[in-house]
């Protein structure tokens, strides 16, 4: 069973999006945020990233950023699900936006 396994079924089982991606920040061992990717919101943050890592058309809100957000960007680990076509609740490698983000932070990942 996935750590996360209830909170990120919780946040993404009225989702409407494409891709339902899940994402808690932790600090210490310790919950500190959790954030579903967004359509139809940005962030300075997030055009930043996602210009320098390549892709200036991933404005909006992915999961991972949004947690990094929320949290102030004191976190140390991220764990990251994605929600399949099938309903599948599974962990999820970061794209390439959020890969500079987490690597620049210096964050771990962990899938599971
Ligand atoms: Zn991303």
């Amino acid at each position: 069973m996935l750590k996360y396994y209830k909170a990120a079924r919780a946040a993404l089982h009225n989702s409407t999006n494409t891709q339902k991606v899940f994402a808690v920040a932790e600090a210490k061992g310790r919950k500190v945020a959790q954030a579903t990717n967004q359509y139809t919101r940005s962030h300075a943050r997030q055009r930043d990233y996602a210009r320098r890592a390549g892709f200036p058309h991933k404005v909006y809100l992915h999961a991972e950023i949004a947690a990094l957000i929320k949290s102030r960007c004191r976190v140390d680990t991220m764990y990251i699900y994605r929600l399949n076509r099938r309903g599948d609740m599974l962990p999820s490698k970061p794209c390439a936006v959020c890969q500079l983000a987490l690597k620049e932070l210096k964050i771990k990942q962990v899938y599971k």
